[in-house]
């Protein structure tokens, strides 16, 4: 798919696109250098399957290539939750650079198919890890 933009609206998405970096970075409590990690991730992941209802797309499946190793994680991020084959995410449940890669691959694909960003404040998994240590305290 080549999509070819205005240089007004290739402006407007690159404003856009800064600013949701940021909110994704405060969410994760992440520095937005390690965000900016992931988004280049993206640019090299393949998209393995798209999930498209005709009027959103409800997450994707992607492989993403390791940062150190030479080999590739399996990625899958949807509204309900997400998952990696690293071992970040599989012993140590992190939410690792590579599903922060999905995330920024499914809102891309949302926002070239319907225009719509994803709202990160309603993606409950991505704020969980906090809420769920305020919980533990007796
Ligand atoms: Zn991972």
């Amino acid at each position: 798919m080549v999509v070819v933009l205005s240089e007004e609206l290739a402006s407007e998405l690159d404003r856009k696109l800064k600013e949701w970096f940021l909110e994704l970075a405060d969410i994760l409590g992440w520095r937005v250098d390690k965000v900016l990690d992931s988004y280049r991730l993206a640019q090299r992941s393949v998209i393995i399957d798209v999930r498209d209802d005709g009027r959103e797309i409800n997450g994707v499946r992607l492989r993403v290539p390791s940062e150190s190793r030479d080999t590739y994680y399996y990625v899958s991020v949807g509204p309900y939750g997400a998952k990696c084959t690293c071992e970040a995410s599989v012993i140590r449940g992190e939410i690792c650079k590579h599903i922060v890669a999905g995330l920024i691959t499914w809102n891309m694909i949302s926002v070239i198919k319907y225009g719509k960003w994803l709202e990160l404040r309603g993606i409950e998994w991505l704020g969980n890890r906090k809420k769920n240590n305020n919980d533990e305290k007796p």
